[in-house]
């Protein structure tokens, strides 16, 4: 299963227009990894090319990766960094099959004309979808609006992907983490947050679950430049993830 972090930025994105913390302004000179676009991942597993949500960026971000067809999209939440660049797929060349949780459904900007070529599927959760020897598992996570994760599993590799969440996790989470090959948590912020995960939360996670490989994207400017997240993450074993970064599970 091949992994590729097409953005990871949080909400704003780095640079975040307005600011001009140091973060971004290291970002607009275009030093190391700093720069982040939305948030949104590839994965490719069993002939099959799945991309998990659409923000803002996402023509830019699958054009400049010479990505030119998917299988399939998945969509976490309703949140705008995750959907908003659902419309730019009315100019997408192929009939696209688009999955979210049913009251997620509700809520996407569909407009006529992405309606009348997408093929849109509500999912429940804990229920497997099959994609030959793929096979992808939406469970819920928790959030402000309702919000999905989603395990991909392929000849024996497990990913764990946790999109949006709140520091807060089930017994089931938590067997989940346990049982992955690799876990993608969203940390904006580096100190506990309220309503996300937060990079000491996962070291936390890391420790107390034996956690194989975690990796942390969806970063926010408050959090610290690329280089010395890194520095700070590595002891753990975590990895930092930064726009065009590929894995192999
Ligand atoms: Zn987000
Ligand atoms: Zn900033
Ligand atoms: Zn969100």
């Amino acid at each position: 299963m091949k992994i590729t972090f097409l953005g990871t930025g949080a909400a704003e994105g780095i640079p975040c227009f307005g600011c001009t913390c140091p973060r971004c302004q290291a970002a607009r000179r275009g030093e190391g990894h700093n720069a982040r676009r939305r948030a949104s991942v590839l994965i490719e597993a069993a002939g099959y090319r799945m991309l998990l949500d659409t923000p803002p960026e996402i023509s830019a971000q699958l054009d400049q990766a010479g990505i030119f067809d998917l299988s399939a999209i998945f969509l976490s939440h309703e949140h705008f960094d995750h959907i908003g660049g659902l419309v730019e797929f009315e100019y997408w060349s192929q009939v696209l099959t688009i999955f979210a949780g049913y009251e997620v459904l509700s809520k996407l900007p569909l407009t006529p004309r992405l309606q009348a070529k997408a093929l849109i599927s509500g999912f429940y959760p804990h229920t497997r979808l099959h994609f030959g020897g793929l096979t992808v598992m939406p469970f819920k996570v928790i959030h402000h609006v309702p919000c999905y994760g989603f395990v991909f599993e392929d000849e024996g590799a497990r990913l764990v992907h946790f999109t949006d969440s709140g520091p807060d996790f089930s017994d089931l989470h938590r067997h989940l983490m346990k049982a992955a090959d690799v876990v993608i948590f969203h940390t904006p912020t580096f100190e506990p947050h309220r309503s996300h995960v937060s990079v000491q939360r996962v070291i936390s996670l890391v420790q107390e679950l034996s956690l194989r490989r975690a990796v942390i994207t969806h970063i926010n400017h408050n959090n610290f430049l690329h280089e010395e997240l890194v520095e700070r993450v590595a002891p753990y074993g975590i990895t930092v993830a930064y726009d065009g970064l590929t894995m192999e599970v």
